[in-house]
């Protein structure tokens, strides 16, 4: 007989069912509730509904599978024999959460209800028990609150107008009561007052809601765990699986727990820890507790959270008692468990704990989201301290968190002449500025417009989501930095402070103010995340410090696992400069023609221009003489600039009539000293007028037709490195002609520089001048024919966004009409001069390198198109062999990085494929 599907597993006293690595199954709250468990930290005994469940439940019309119940309430008499005391029973009540919990964590976006199993029967013994009516009546209050939004309303589908869903109206009545009695705090309220507030409660979900409050404890505890499902796909879980591309098919797990009570009295507590900063990276225990406080109040900022620690003090916390310093046998306890969990998970840990009447229980163990900065600073540090190879310490930073560290910060100089409005806490690095946005729709509405914006809120809550995600920052007056908002913010690198309490944040109004400032929706506001420092008006902002140590360090990490060459594209010694501090191991793309425009051009560009309107050959050499020695002069200082690397430089590749001048003054100068009238130099201009130049005289096409214009060029590289050797700098160029498609025409290339080479080296006296001659690869006829491009190329550049637009048929110059279009109705699945269409263009990269090296296995290969800084596009050309890719200098250290990432994925197929399979039974 088949066994039946396991859909429950237990996890208390020691031993759970479950272990870390089952998260898709168990979600991964009650993967590590079960391994948290094994490692013998005190969890509260409980057991975890499978992620099945949840898929049959969408399957089979919201039904659960029918072994369910049983497995359930097997669970359940071992969580109450465990924790010595019954669910339901009046003598000695067991209380339950019931908690959800997906595979990849969604901070927030779906519902937990705690304190199941108060009823009418169980509350009297509850009281005596705890020898505390307050908090059992507050508990009591929570439970409803809670329990009739999430199960009552939200799971069942009611949609109430703004301000009157049943929390709201719940609160309200609390609010009153608070007012009526002169109550300040939540805490204020007696157990009278409480106990009365719940029956107000009561009446009015009755009249709102139209139903009673559950009394039964079963029909509570399935109540919430259909909510938990339920909530799988609530508003904001759909939206945040959108923004972080979480397949709806992977379902939640639900925890079913015995409570622990933090709010029991002064002798309890609750918190949340990170095991290392995760603002910043530093290795200090990190984290926020409330005393006689339950589950949310932490991270809801109800109330400003305790400090954990005397090491983490800030400003804010002053005045706050320390854990360490309130209870320190509890603090020394929490900070065991805080070493044993980095040991074995090795890797930042975001717990949660509740401290009930002076024990300590784990809640919740994940690893931690962390901001760029922080990530590449964790991974240096955990590195140095052997706690991770090299290997995980690339896998530790996602691109774009490297990215933050590339990011602009506020110009330190304007920062320091400015005024703080008020300061707040450092919950997303970096300096932004941007308008005032008081709604997340608000926010949406304002970015799509093309608004830089920045939103302001007291605080924000997981319906914030969407335009949390649209603005350019985030900026709340209350919270911690374990509050939603910080949270948000933290896993997507964005620029956030929290709990900036000297601001008035009015939503109503639309207005903040702090003392005599007033700014209004719209205003220019100015944040440095990094500080924490909030500023009045638009204050502007600087590039990183590529230099920083640590970047520089993770990056070396990088540079000993990674396999591709990482080069810059870069067009003068500046750029070369620039690309050489990013660690680019040379330029995979000179554009010669870069010359030729902008700052400093006029010269060389007459020149051109001049050789370009020539018509015979004497007059166009005439011309390339003069240019001649502007063209050494540009490369030989890119050469030296980039040496001892290789300089990839491209021969003129852009159509001629570019050049052609339009302005009357030119038109006369030039005619002037060419010695022909103003007429003449616009009929030769005419003349180079093109149907479609994108695909008409250029590139190699121009040296076949004006071998002189190629002579001209080599001759000038040649030299520029023949000069360079002779003052000792090892220059190495690499020649690439461009837009070939026949290896003849690379041959009747090759044929000019090998006549120039001998030249050069008689003029100069020289018996050796080492180069390269190679071709870009961007026409598709070149790819499918490398075999024989290879006869006559020593390397191969794949030139990806002609590549790209010859092998769609797609002009880059105006895709802006229906690409939008292609990727909403999902023809195409992403932009693909974005990143490389692996499947079209990608095969013709394949084809390109197999054939290639088939002729000359030695055959160099990269990428220079804007798709080499594209992280999925490097992993691409890591995999069919590419030596290196050549991006935008600011791209450099990505590109390091997703070569590294590639390197490690590489290793770990290499050893699952390498381990024998295990047969498949049949
Ligand atoms: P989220 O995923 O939104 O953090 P959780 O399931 O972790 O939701 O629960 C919300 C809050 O309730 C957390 O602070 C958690 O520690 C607390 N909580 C959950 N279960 C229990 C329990 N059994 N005893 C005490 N507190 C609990
Ligand atoms: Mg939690
Ligand atoms: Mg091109």
């Amino acid at each position: 007989m088949a066994k039946a599907r396991k859909y429950v597993y237990f996890f208390g006293d020691g031993k759970a069912d479950g272990r870390a690595d089952m998260k898709e199954l168990l979600g991964g709250k009650g993967a590590n509730l079960a391994e948290m468990t094994n490692l013998g930290i005190p969890v509260p005994a409980g057991f975890t509904i499978t992620t099945e469940v949840c898929t049959h439940y969408y399957k089979h019309g919201r039904r659960y599978p029918g072994e369910l119940k049983g497995q359930v309430d097997k669970a359940l008499a071992r969580v109450e024999k465990v924790m010595g005391a019954r669910f339901g029973d009046a003598e000695n009540p067991l209380l339950l959460s019931c908690r959800s919990g997906a595979r990849a964590s969604m901070p927030g976006m779906m519902e937990t209800v705690l304190n199941i199993g108060l009823t009418t029967r169980t509350i009297p013994g509850m009281v005596r028990l705890a020898k505390n009516p307050r908090f059992v009546w507050d508990a009591y209050r929570r439970l409803i609150t809670m329990y009739t939004d999430v199960v009552m309303e939200k799971a069942a589908g009611i949609e109430p107008a703004e301000g009157k869903g049943i929390r709201h109206q719940l609160e309200h009545e609390m609010a009153k009561m608070k007012e009526r009695v002169g109550a300040k705090n939540d805490t204020d309220l007696t157990a009278e007052h409480l106990k009365e507030l719940t029956a107000t409660y009561k009446k009015k979900v009755q009249e709102v809601l139209g139903k009673a409050f559950p009394d039964d404890p079963q029909e509570q505890l399935w109540g919430a765990i259909g909510a938990v499902f339920q909530s799988w796909n609530g508003k904001r879980a759909v939206s945040y699986r959108r923004i972080e591309a979480i397949p709806d098919a992977w379902g939640t797990a639900t925890n079913v727990q015995a409570m622990v009570f933090g709010n029991m009295g002064n002798n309890s507590a609750t918190g949340v820890a990170f095991t290392r900063n995760p603002a910043t990276g530093e290795n200090k225990f990190f984290g926020e507790w409330l005393p006689n406080a339950q589950g949310e109040d932490v991270v809801a900022g109800i109330r400003t959270p305790n400090p954990l620690n005397e090491d983490t003090r800030s400003e804010h916390s002053a005045g706050l008692q320390s854990l360490q310093n309130a209870m320190p046998k509890v603090y020394t306890q929490l900070v065991r468990i805080r070493n044993r969990l980095e040991k074995h998970y090795r890797d930042m840990q975001d717990i949660e704990f509740t401290i009930q009447d002076g024990r300590l229980w784990m809640l919740q163990t994940r690893n931690g989201k962390r901001n760029g900065p922080a990530a590449v600073r964790m991974a240096v540090e955990m590195l140095r301290e052997r706690l991770i190879s090299k290997e995980m310490a690339v896998t530790r930073v996602t691109p774009a968190q490297l990215d933050e560290l590339l990011h602009p910060i506020l110009d330190p100089q304007a920062e320091r002449k400015a005024a703080v409005l008020a300061k707040g806490l450092p919950a997303g690095p970096g300096g932004a500025a941007g308008r005032i946005v008081f709604t997340a729709a608000d926010a949406v509405a304002w970015a799509e417009r093309g608004e830089v914006v920045i939103l302001c809120r007291e605080e924000t809550n997981p319906e914030d989501v969407e335009g949390m995600r649209a603005a350019k920052a985030i900026l709340t007056a209350r919270g911690g930095m374990t509050s939603h908002a910080a949270l948000v913010a933290r896993g997507w690198g964005k620029c956030c402070i929290v709990g900036a309490g000297a601001l008035k944040v009015s939503a109503g109004a639309k207005t903040i103010s702090a003392d005599a400032t007033v700014l209004r929706e719209g205003d220019w506001i100015s944040l440095n995340g990094t500080k924490g420092a909030v500023y009045a008006g638009k204050l502007p902002t600087v590039d990183p410090d590529p230099e920083n140590p640590r970047l520089v360090e993770f990056l070396k990490a990088c540079d000993r696992v990674r396999q591709l060459g990482v080069r810059a594209n870069a067009d003068t010694p500046e750029d070369a400069r620039v690309a050489r501090t990013f660690g680019a191991e040379g330029i995979g793309l000179v554009r010669t023609e870069h010359m030729f425009y902008g700052e400093g051009a006029e010269v060389p560009l007459f020149k051109l221009r001049k050789m370009i309107l020539s018509s015979t050959e004497a007059e166009r050499r005439a011309a390339l003489g003069e240019l001649f020695p502007h063209v050494k002069a540009d490369l030989k200082g890119t050469l030296k600039a980039m040496a001892p690397y290789p300089v990839t430089i491209r021969l003129l590749d852009p159509p001629l009539h570019e050049f052609v001048p339009r302005d009357e003054g030119v038109q006369r100068e030039l005619a002037r000293s060419l010695g022909i009238d103003v007429a003449e130099i616009r009929k030769r201009g005419e003349d180079l007028h093109e149907t479609n130049p994108m695909m008409g005289h250029r590139g190699v096409r121009l040296g076949i037709t004006y071998p002189e214009v190629t002579e001209m060029q080599v001759r000038a590289i040649l030299e520029a490195t023949a000069e360079l050797h002779k003052e000792g700098v090892k220059a190495h160029p690499e020649i690439m002609i461009p837009v070939t498609c026949s290896v003849a025409e690379i041959r009747d290339q090759a044929g000019i520089i090998a006549r120039v080479k001998t030249e050069v080296m008689s003029k100069l006296g020289l018996k050796k001048l080492d180069f390269l001659v190679g071709t870009m690869i961007e026409i598709p006829r070149a790819a499918l024919t490398a075999g024989e491009m290879a006869e006559a190329a020593e390397f191969f550049s794949f030139g990806t966004n002609d590549l790209t637009q010859m092998g769609f048929g797609f002009s880059r110059d105006d895709i802006g009409a229906f690409m939008p279009d292609y990727l909403k109705k999902e023809i195409l699945p992403a932009d693909p001069f974005q990143t490389i269409d692996q499947a079209g263009i990608g095969e013709l990269i394949r084809i390109g390198i197999e054939r290639g090296r088939a002729t000359r296995p030695k055959l160099k290969v990269g990428i220079c198109g804007e798709h080499g800084g594209d992280p999925a596009s490097i992993h691409f050309c890591h995999k069919v062999g590419m030596d290196y890719v050549s991006c935008s200098p600011f791209r450099v250290p990505i590109a390091r990085l997703a070569a590294a990432q590639v390197a490690v994925k590489d290793l770990a197929a290499k050893k699952t494929a390498a381990k024998p399979k295990k047969k498949k039974k049949k």
